[in-house]
């Protein structure tokens, strides 16, 4: 085991609390897509589920679409882009699936202390910038599915997974590298010794670190890694490193 992992995951308080991610529930094996399937993913039963509270959501269930359903598009109309019935245009699902988002946004706090979602890429509801734009044009424009887009918008500082992400063990343990740190940084901020885990990390990160203040530590640890896997791999060296 990892020098990190085993100081991260031997925290006394670990067995009690393991970070809490939310996941698509058809990445998990629940048969909840459109046709009755689900998008199982090994890895992440098998190299995340271990050490993660995972949490299984399914928006397009939530907001009472059943299943079977309808499949749905992201077509971009002057209102921006909007969540539709493939085969019926008038019926619009965006703003269900933003309050659906805002009830969970909603949860986050102390009793749901959340550190990352992992979602289904190229969903109009999970996708986090893969959904396709129009896709009877093929015009190669993306953005973020209706109910990822909200999250990102009101928790700019939630890791985003897409399970395209995850493909790799090196990329799961990073994943948990990550969650972990969140999970600290959460629990610091009702604790007295905040600066003594700012400290802590802002040792591991270097230049990077945000001194006095673990939020803004936080967000530009999660602003460099959300998206781009050459920033994340480059400061999970350095964080090795020491
Ligand atoms: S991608 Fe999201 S909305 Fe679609 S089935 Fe999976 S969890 Fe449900």
């Amino acid at each position: 085991m990892s020098l990190w992992r085993e100081q991260l995951f031997l925290h006394p308080q670990v067995a009690a609390s393991r970070p809490l991610v939310a996941s698509s529930a058809c990445l998990l094996g629940e048969a909840v897509r459109y046709d009755g399937g689900h998008k199982y993913q090994a890895n992440i039963e098998q190299l995340l589920a271990p050490w993660l509270q995972l949490q299984a959501i399914c928006p397009e269930v939530d907001i009472g679409l059943g299943i079977p359903r309808p499949t749905l598009d992201g077509i971009s109309t002057p209102a921006g882009v909007r969540i539709l019935v493939t085969d019926n245009h008038s019926v619009d699902v965006t703003e269900s699936l933003v309050e659906n988002a805002q009830s969970h946004v909603d949860q986050c706090g102390p009793f749901w202390p959340l550190c990352g979602y992992i979602f289904k890429a190229r969903s109009p509801s999970c996708g986090v910038g893969s959904l396709a734009i129009d896709p009877h044009l093929n015009l190669g424009e993306t953005a973020y599915g209706a109910f990822a887009g909200h999250i990102h918008q009101q928790l700019p500082w939630l890791l985003l997974y897409e399970e395209d992400d995850l493909q790799t063990e090196q990329a799961c343990e990073d994943l948990l590298l990550l969650t972990f740190i969140c999970r600290d940084m959460l629990w610091q901020q009702s604790e007295p010794d905040m600066a003594a885990l700012v400290a802590h990390y802002s040792k591991r990160l270097g230049p990077l670190a945000v001194e006095g203040d673990a939020m803004a530590l936080w967000m530009v640890v999660a602003e460099l890694l959300r998206r781009d896997n050459k920033k994340r791999r480059k400061l999970i060296a350095q964080f090795r490193a020491v």
